[in-house]
């Protein structure tokens, strides 16, 4: 208790820019196709490529490491929400099951398709919030650990 306990700056890795970067806003920003870090210039070229950097503030989103989490949390999503609304329906109406085909798969497919892009906006955001993958300042490398004098675990 003399002062010593970490804040969250201390545990980030090797950053260099200290300004502030809110992780809600940058998410929120991301989910709307745009910059996490000016919130004016676009997010993506197309459907689900990002920009190499922001053409309002100029910076580099090439970092971003979106990888497959975007794909697990729409799966994650539209399954909770297609089971709920398959066993809801289930229990009103009496569908037999291409009823329930004609449904239930189109809506799937729309949603997924519609959740994808600003899902990975918001992950991007979340990274670029973290100073994850080169976003901090430094490249994304395996040597990046942590520093030698830190507080051991
Ligand atoms: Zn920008």
């Amino acid at each position: 208790m003399q002062g010593q306990q970490s804040t969250p700056e201390t545990t980030r890795f090797q950053q260099t820019d200290q300004s502030e970067r809110p992780v809600g806003r940058s998410i929120k920003r991301g989910m709307l196709n745009r910059c996490p870090a000016c919130g004016q210039g676009k997010l993506f070229r197309a459907f689900l490529k990002s920009v190499d950097e922001c053409s309002a503030c100029g910076e580099r989103m090439d970092h971003q490491r979106a990888d497959d989490f975007p794909p697990y949390i729409v799966v994650t999503i539209m399954g909770h929400l297609v089971l709920g609304g398959f066993m809801m329906t289930e229990m009103l109406l009496t569908l037999s099951n291409w009823g329930h085909l004609a449904i239930w798969v189109p809506i799937t497919i729309i949603g997924s398709l519609a959740l994808m892009q600003p899902v990975k906006g918001g992950v991007i955001g979340l990274q670029w919030a973290l100073r994850m993958h080169g976003f901090g300042g430094h490249e994304d490398a395996p040597e990046d650990k942590l520093p030698a004098t830190g507080p051991s675990a």
